[in-house]
């Protein structure tokens, strides 16, 4: 219904609806639901689209609302109660997930040429899940916002059917990133959506304890320490999610930190830190830092090496700062020279390839469950939810020359250096 703006949309709409291999039909009776976009330009516009959709709800009754006046959620619902879901103008993705979680495309592997859980570049048994695109932030050494522009989520329920998707097709561990996870759903108001006829909230706690219940690992990547984190740490205590945060901070100097305009910055993170230890013990934290950034003294170095030393964090990666074309902290004055930046960061990972080492010695002894990644004659190279890969250490298993990838082992860690584990197998 309404302008040739709501024409090209359902145009849109209809391509895809085509070529993910429905069938489009032109009566209410063939159809197995019906998608009714609407126009809320003028008073009779509004009468027009209900009336639509009431035909469609009688004639049929499978009915999705999208167009303008699906922007007023509540004045559809309160007409016609029975409607599956409403979205609002462009929302192509949502109408798209709305449809999915309705009338879920069946996959024919004979016919189709892509697999339902997508073309994966990573093993069988983990996959990234990019729960949203852009950032809202303006970190000065960055340049990502003016590539790829600010926080756009995608819907929960597009989210969570790729995560089922995934799941089903053997994936173990979920590894959920976004340039600012926990900041999904802020563009969005927070907006309720739906999974398996769930209404969710699209908000980082939400997705992550829906995410919980699919029995993969669950990891997050890219969580700024706002508040509204402290509500994921009791899913970690009750392993609902893995005790693990990707959390990068970059420095620990408060000057440093405002210079660079991060996320959070005036959070009070040492004790944030300690309040998710005392929630959730076993908690490991990943983070990466900034050496050199323009104007760093020498005084504000020894505050990131007494802040790693306080935080004890137990990965850590780190970079010499190196001026990004068109990032605003090219301009800033104080450009540390570049033997001195690569002599802070020597002493930096120095310091902390020690901090590592002690807390991998903490481990001995104990048993974990892990995950393996490959297996050789010697044994299994796996890695416990401290681990994630491609970043992190790993745990070498003795013997566990049966083990496949995919495979979680519960082990016994008898030794370990910097960065890696040595565990042999112990029964189940
Ligand atoms: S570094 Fe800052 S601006 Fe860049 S993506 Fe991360 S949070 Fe956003």
């Amino acid at each position: 219904m309404g302008c040739p703006k709501a024409l090209v949309d359902s145009e849109r709409i209809l391509t895809q609806i085509r070529a993910e291999g429905y069938r489009v039909v032109s009566s209410y009776q063939d159809a197995d639901l019906v998608v009714v976009n609407t126009c809320g330009f003028i008073d009779a516009a509004v009468e027009e689209s209900l009336d639509a959709i009431g035909e469609a709800l009688s004639q049929n009754g499978r009915v999705i609302v999208t167009g303008c006046l699906g922007a007023d959620d509540g004045r559809i619902r309160k007409t016609h109660p029975s409607v599956l879901a409403v979205t609002g103008p462009h929302a192509y993705e949502e109408v798209m997930c709305a449809i999915h979680e309705h009338l879920p495309p069946p996959h024919d592997p004979y016919a189709s040429l892509v697999p339902s859980q997508g073309v994966k570049l990573t093993p069988r048994h983990y996959a990234y899940l990019k729960i949203s695109e852009g950032c809202n932030h303006r970190c000065t050494f960055c340049i990502i916002p003016g590539m790829r522009g600010d926080l756009v989520s995608r819907p929960i329920g597009e989210v969570m059917d790729e995560a089922e998707n995934l799941v089903k097709a053997g994936v173990r561990e979920l590894l959920i990133i976004a340039q600012d996870t926990s900041a999904y759903g802020v563009d969005e108001g927070y907006r309720t959506g739906f999974w398996r006829g769930r209404p969710l909230k699209s908000n980082i706690q939400t997705l992550a304890e829906a995410l919980g219940e699919l029995g993969a690992w669950v990891r997050l990547h890219y969580v700024y320490p706002y508040p509204h984190v402290d509500a994921l740490i009791p899913l970690m205590a009750e392993g609902k999610i893995l005790s693990y945060l990707d959390m990068p901070l970059q420095h620990g100097s408060p000057r440093i930190l405002k210079a660079m305009r991060r996320p959070a910055a005036a959070e009070k993170v040492l004790e944030r830190i300690q309040r998710w230890r005392a929630q959730c013990p076993d908690l490991t934290l990943r983070s990466t830092f900034i050496v050199g950034f323009p104007g760093e003294t020498e005084e504000d170095f020894e505050l990131l090496l007494e802040f790693i030393e306080e935080a004890m964090l137990d990965r850590v990666g780190a970079f010499a700062y190196s001026p990004v074309e068109g990032a605003a902290a090219n301009a800033l004055p104080g450009a540390v020279p570049e033997a001195v930046k690569q002599e802070r960061l020597e002493r930096f990972m120095a310091r902390q390839a020690e901090i590592s080492a002690a807390r991998l010695q903490g481990k001995i002894g104990r048993r974990l469950q892990v995950l393996v990644d490959e297996v050789g004659e010697a044994g299994a190279t796996a890695r416990s939810i401290s681990d994630a890969p491609e970043i992190d250490g790993l745990v070498f298993v003795d013997g566990a020359c049966n083990a496949r990838p995919g495979d979680f082992l519960n082990v016994e860690v008898i030794d370990a250096d910097a960065h890696d584990l040595w565990a042999k197998i112990v029964p189940g």
